[in-house]
């Protein structure tokens, strides 16, 4: 099984597999805030076969430089939004110059909105649950408005952000990032049409519920996706991740998944492709 494998080493690009994808990664928090920072990160995904990237910004200075880079590269596309953590900076002015920021044609999705109550305790800056609710709602108007993706962030709050979505009116796609929730939430999730992005946690060896997850996952409610830095693919726990390991989380998807990686790939490239309204060559 994927899981098992635990050796610690340098993080490296599984074998190439031309046509991967990787659905959510933050370049910034790579470092990446110029081009000429995120171009050895952009070569790397390139040589691991990596044809396609979506970066997201947590913030909003974050969100101005993702969609400078995705201008600057024709792999990149961007996600604009205030994390829901800090859902405090989604102020007027704030929310005037994203609203302006999501019209830009490099922007395929506002995300990652949604809610996070493991934070909220530990940390004095994060959002309220209220705070956090009126973001997300404020957000997904904004998908709607501009006919964009909502790219939900969920972190211990399954049942209120399932009951919130049913309450709001629906966007075109919604994309649930960094899927780890149960079984029950991926079968409702599935059931309402959503599209469940796995991540390298996916590959961890405790996490046999989620691979069970990934198992019943329609093909076109798929992705799969990074989260770097964070969210490191086993073999390389304990290392930094970035676009160019994605393989890594897709070998292990393909094989509980008892297909092809290829397959998988195939699959994956059209829901992106659908779910961010793009052509891909
Ligand atoms: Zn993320």
């Amino acid at each position: 099984m994927c899981a098992a494998r635990k050796k610690r080493e340098p993080a490296q690009p599984a074998r190439k597999l031309p046509g991967l994808i990787d659905a959510h990664t933050h370049l910034t928090s790579c470092g990446a805030w110029e081009p000429e920072a995120a171009k050895p990160l952009l070569e790397r995904a390139a040589d691991a076969g990596v044809t396609n990237i979506c970066t997201v910004g947590d913030g909003f200075d974050e969100c101005v430089a993702a969609v400078n880079l995705a201008r600057q590269f024709d792999e990149l596309v961007a996600a604009v939004a205030i994390h829901p953590t800090r859902a405090k900076e989604l102020t007027d002015e704030v929310k005037a110059a994203l609203a302006t920021l999501a019209k830009d044609p490099n922007v395929v999705a506002i995300g990652e909105t949604g809610l996070d109550t493991y934070w909220i305790d530990k940390s004095e800056d994060c959002a309220d649950i209220d705070t956090q609710q009126q973001a997300l709602a404020w957000h997904n108007e904004l998908a709607i408005a501009t006919g964009k993706t909502l790219m939900i962030h969920n972190r211990e709050a399954d049942e209120l952000l399932l009951d919130a979505l049913a309450d709001l009116p629906r966007a075109r796609e919604v994309m649930l990032h960094c899927f780890s929730s149960p079984l029950e939430v991926a079968t409702e999730a599935i059931a309402r049409g959503y599209v469940l992005s796995f991540t390298g946690n996916v590959t961890f060896a405790a996490n046999d519920e989620l691979r069970e997850v990934a198992k019943r996952v329609p093909p076109g409610q798929l992705l799969v996706e990074t989260d770097a830095p964070y969210m490191t693919p086993v073999p390389h726990r304990g290392f930094r991740n970035e676009p160019a390991i994605i393989g890594h989380t897709a070998l292990c998807l393909a094989e509980v998944r008892q297909e092809p990686v290829e397959t998988l790939i195939g699959h994956v490239r059209e829901t992106y492709a659908r779910v961010f309204n793009l052509t891909l060559q």
